[in-house]
């Protein structure tokens, strides 16, 4: 069996899609912005594009309460656990047209290629368009898959609000979602397994001329904000020996950050303050306070957290000598994953029977399948993107290759639901 894409009306689809949008598509050749936040207008109307498109191809649709939506496809023992895959269509203001909807237009497409190809799926296939992958809205990154996985719990999920004050509940509800939050999260097994694919969001495989990457990680960020506060005063009047100068102490800590995330010796450990807000701010005063934000990174649970210990050390020493007072406070500390030898294999298996070159890889930045990691064993399928761009209006990859995606998808997918 070979799936028999159309990568042409593919194509078509992802522009189709793209005019959703909330600010006019400015359209520099190949070049289109899009601005879709979860349920606003251009959101809606995208949702309902999508779910024409799977009932063209025959799949039932259902939502549930948080606007999760899931096409699927029947299998022919509909008991069993289904297989899955998707992404999400929400999109940061100013973005790209791939992002996330390859994901969900593609695990469409690869529906229809193996419809085309005559192949019957035992396991049902089920697409699912993950409600807001982006934290642009609700300030919080993969929410639908966050909350089918019960790591943000309902509790939680009710208080959040957007910068208008207009809190989940209100929002969800006016744009038709309703029903009980605490019937969003699955239990472990409600998959059999999960596969996305994705735009790569890096140049590896464009630089390396690889077709394919088979995810074998996702690394995951902790990010947290470090207050520094000293001792401000005049920068004149107040002499060396008596300063705590919170900024003196801050730079101390960046230089920390930068060198134990080095001390790894891992490539795939990074760490990054990206931020640092000074207080009173004047040439002529000793800083009084610094905010930092930290964000560290790693596929390596257990490794990124001894980085994290190492920085908090050097906030304890630091704090002390200096005579300044250093308080973290959490963002968030999502877990890295592993993705799914069987999956990683059947990728690598597709590639190999379709004659396209591939390489594995760790996904630096995270997806909805991070979340459904905790489900059910889970993989990615990553392509290339053009100089790496993504979140940028010029974020771009090539029909072809998305093509290629799509076969290999669902190849992976027949594979999968047969077993
Ligand atoms: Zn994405």
């Amino acid at each position: 069996m070979t799936p028999i894409v159309d990568a042409e009306r593919l194509a078509g689809e992802l522009r189709e899609l793209s005019r959703f949008t909330e600010v006019p598509p400015t359209d520099k050749a190949g070049e289109t912005a899009v601005t879709r936040v979860v349920f606003g207008e251009a959101d809606r109307l995208a949702r309902a594009y999508v779910a024409q498109l799977a009932r063209e191809a025959g799949m039932s649709v259902r939502q549930d309460a948080v606007g999760n939506v899931f096409f699927r496809w029947e299998g022919q023992q509909p008991e069993l656990p289904a297989v899955a895959t998707g992404s999400h269509i929400d999109a940061i203001p100013n973005a790209g047209m791939y992002d996330g909807t390859v994901g969900v237009l593609g695990g469409i497409a690869a529906v229809r290629a193996l419809q085309a190809a005559g192949f019957q799926p035992r396991r049902a296939i089920e697409v699912v368009q993950f409600t807001s992958e982006e934290p642009t809205r609700f300030g919080i990154g993969c929410l639908g898959s966050r909350m089918m996985a019960g790591v943000l719990n309902i509790w939680d999920a009710v208080k959040l609000r957007d910068k208008d004050g207009i809190g989940l509940e209100e929002a969800r509800a006016a744009a038709g979602f309703t029903g009980e939050l605490g019937d969003v999260i699955l239990q472990p097994g409600a998959y059999a397994r999960f596969v996305e694919l994705h735009i790569e969001q890096g140049p590896l495989l464009e630089a390396s001329g690889e077709r394919i990457g088979a995810v074998t990680a996702i690394a995951a960020p902790a990010s947290l904000t470090i207050t520094v506060e000293g001792e401000g005063g005049h920068a004149g009047a107040m002499l060396m020996p008596a300063r705590h100068d919170a900024l003196v102490a801050a730079s101390e800590l960046i230089q920390a950050v930068e060198a134990a995330a080095l001390a790894t010796g891992a490539i795939d450990t990074v760490a990054t303050v990206g931020m640092c807000e000074v207080f009173p701010g004047a040439v002529n005063s000793v800083p009084s306070r610094v905010k930092l934000s930290l964000d560290v990174r790693d596929i390596d649970g257990p490794r990124r957290d001894g980085v994290l210990q190492a920085i908090f050390a050097v906030c304890d020493a630091v704090a002390a000598r200096r005579g300044v007072r250093v308080t973290r406070r959490w963002i968030n500390a999502d877990s890295p994953a592993a993705c799914d030898p069987e999956i990683v294999k059947a990728v690598e298996r597709a590639c190999v029977a379709g004659g396209i070159s591939y390489r594995t890889m760790v996904s630096r930045a995270y997806h909805d399948s991070l979340f459904m990691a905790r489900i059910c064993p889970m993989g990615m399928i990553f392509i290339p993107c053009r100089g790496g761009v993504s979140h940028r209006p010029d974020e771009f990859a090539k029909a072809e290759d998305i093509g290629t995606g799509v076969r290999v998808l669902a190849q992976v997918l027949a594979e999968l639901s047969l077993g």
